[in-house]
């Protein structure tokens, strides 16, 4: 289809990587940022992906570290007038979109999403406008724009499940934009699904060939993979999902160790979640490995404790998540169904 990003030709300018602090500017910005939540009426809420001191900093004030899913549905509950996003650029939207009377900053504006660069809005809706009678449903690593054009948001959390009940009303989908979840939600339900092909950027890079030799090195390790990894590494999985699903894996498998093939951010709840076992992160080293990310999304890194500071001291113009009212109105409507969905699901 000519309308596909090519993504194996996609270039992507990472951004530099935020100054590294000494103890004591860490422990300056750290009560920095703490003072400032008091002072703004706010609160983090932050994805399993952002490094483990952010992560630790929300648990400490109040704030939350979930995946997409969960991000949404506390930044909307919770009484908060400002929500600090420490993610990538498209979370920071979808709080926005659901939670328009509050105050959406970000530590950067430029922390983008390798699925969101490969979805551009008018490409997509030229595709979706291809196929009117398919059903659009979008992944929430997109932008507000490519929601708006979709019937349904989803994320790796419930998508299996949202799919199963849109196929057994015997509609036919459009995925986008990760074509190797969109591939495993094909396998998994049987659904009839035209799809999108972006990528994400850490789950590629995983290898097949060294993740075998590491399995051959930990016996007795059970292997977690989200299902945004090729299809060869979610072949020697133990257990595949979304992070949250992930996190659940590692606590219940009897195994004593896990190798884990998503972000190695989420070291830090899973440790929580199972502190007697070792984790270990999947190889992305071997034949043909450019480790760009090293399994860390370079977008999700630049959620430095400085930029959430300065973020929360009132720099709009640099912080600050606007979403145009007419475009919120449209995107609102396929997130409010996928929130309706997953608490059906409860
Ligand atoms: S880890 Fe992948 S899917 Fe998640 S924000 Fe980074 S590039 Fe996007």
């Amino acid at each position: 289809m000519s309308v596909f990003i090519d993504f194996d030709q996609a270039v992507y300018p990472f951004p530099p990587k935020p100054a590294s602090l000494d103890a004591d500017q860490k422990a300056f910005y750290r009560e920095r940022i703490k003072a400032l939540l008091v002072e703004k009426n706010a609160v983090i809420v932050a994805h399993y992906y952002t490094d483990p001191e952010i992560q630790a900093l929300a648990e400490e004030t109040g704030g939350c570290v979930a995946d997409s899913l969960e991000m949404a549905r506390f930044g909307a509950r919770h009484h908060a007038s400002t929500l600090l996003v420490a993610g990538v650029r498209f979370m920071g939207e979808t709080a926005k979109i659901l939670s328009p009377e509050k105050n959406v900053l970000m530590p950067t504006l430029d922390a983008q999403c390798s699925l969101d660069i490969g979805c551009p809005d008018e490409e997509f809706a030229r595709f979706c406008d291809a196929h009117p009678d398919r059903t659009v449903v979008v992944y929430a690593n997109t932008s507000a724009a490519v929601k708006a054009r979709a019937d349904w948001v989803v994320t790796s959390s419930i998508a299996v499940e949202l799919i199963e009940h849109l196929d057994s009303l015997g509609e036919k989908i459009i995925w986008a934009p990760d074509k190797h979840l969109g591939r495993y939600v094909q396998q998994q339900t049987g659904a009839d699904i035209l799809c999108w092909q972006g990528a994400c950027i850490v789950h590629d890079e995983f290898k097949t060939q060294s993740l075998e030799k590491m399995k051959a090195m930990y016996p007795d390790a059970a292997v977690l993979v989200h299902p945004e990894s090729p299809q060869a590494i979610v072949d020697l999985a133990d257990a595949v999902g979304s992070t949250s699903q992930l996190i659940k894996a590692a606590q219940n498998l009897p195994n004593p160790s896990m190798i884990v093939a998503t972000d190695k951010g989420i070291f830090y709840k899973m440790q929580q979640a199972c502190p007697d076992k070792a984790l270990y992160i999947a190889p992305t080293a071997g034949e043909g490995a450019t480790c760009r990310t090293c399994a860390h999304c370079p977008w999700m890194a630049m959620n430095g404790l400085q930029a959430i500071a300065a973020a929360l001291e009132g720099d709009d113009v640099t912080h600050q998540i606007h979403v145009s009212e007419q475009l919120r109105e449209k995107a609102m409507q396929p997130l409010n169904k996928m929130l309706k969905f997953a608490e059906s699901l409860k």
